[in-house]
């Protein structure tokens, strides 16, 4: 489903993705560990082509990610194609930024509608349908203001799954929010899972990664340190980095 081989990226002089190498199975559910600074969103925003890379390829349902290959050469795709591709991988990013003056349900039917020339009666069942899976159905004509911040991230969810992607990316979804609201998104994103989708968790929450996703990434200084199963990883580190790490989040 995702497959990333020798990623490279540097901003300026600074080198932060030195070459990461990982592999999604579909319907598999993984978190990304790391300090700050160790290069996890940059390397998220580098599958949806939201960063350039400058090394190694990506590709995402077998679709080279940003590029296309002809005659034995790349070339980088245009905006437009850029934007059809990135339909397939929805992102979850720690701010919500939904619409202010649109109500859950609108800012859930706006890009069926706007992006995929959906009727707006279809646009607002399926969002209807969706806010209910997030547990949001009486929610529909409440404004983002009116919302707490749980609620406000899982309509970002719900918007995010309205394009039917294939791939859910999932950025520190839980760490603007107060300690009370983080167990109802994360209990979203467990049934997400549980529902088969294919998902990439930069996280924190130690609990969610071991009791959801089936391997654990931990990065550090823009490279993958240690992969494997939370058991593994989490309870049994094997290098010395990830102990500190661990040490400092449990
Ligand atoms: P955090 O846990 O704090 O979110 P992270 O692991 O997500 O950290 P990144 O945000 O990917 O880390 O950043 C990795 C490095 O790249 C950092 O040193 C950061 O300052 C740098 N960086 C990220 N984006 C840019 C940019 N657009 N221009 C310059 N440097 C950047
Ligand atoms: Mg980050």
């Amino acid at each position: 489903m995702v497959e990333a081989v020798n990623v490279r990226k540097s901003f300026g002089d600074v080198e932060v993705l030195k070459g990461i190498d990982l592999t999604v199975a579909a319907g598999e559910v993984v978190s990304l560990l790391g300090p700050s600074g160790s290069g996890k969103s940059t390397f998220l925003r580098c599958i949806n082509h939201l960063e350039r890379i400058d090394c190694g390829e990506i590709s995402v349902n077998g679709e080279l990610v940003g590029y296309r290959r002809h005659g034995g050469r790349k070339y980088e795709l245009r905006p437009r194609e850029t934007a059809a591709a990135r339909r397939h991988v929805g992102m979850v990013f720690q701010r919500f930024n939904l619409f202010p003056h649109r109500t859950a349900v609108e800012n859930v039917m706006e890009a069926p509608v706007f992006v995929k020339r959906e009727t707006r009666a279809a646009a607002r069942s399926q969002a209807l349908a969706l806010l209910d899976r997030v547990g949001l159905a009486d929610k529909a004509a409440a404004y983002p203001a009116q919302l707490s911040g749980g609620q406000q991230q899982r309509v970002a969810i719900a918007r995010a799954l309205a394009m039917r992607p294939t791939l859910m990316l999932f950025d520190e979804p839980t760490s603007a929010l107060d300690p009370e609201l983080v167990g109802e998104v994360l209990e979203v994103m467990k049934d997400l899972a549980a529902d088969g989708m294919t998902m990439i968790v930069v996280t924190h929450e130690i609990g969610f990664a071991r009791e959801v996703c089936q391997r654990v990434v931990f990065m550090d200084a823009g490279a993958v340190v240690e992969a494997g199963p939370p058991a593994q990883v989490l309870s049994n580190p094997t290098h010395a980095r990830t102990r500190t790490f661990l040490q400092k989040v449990l």
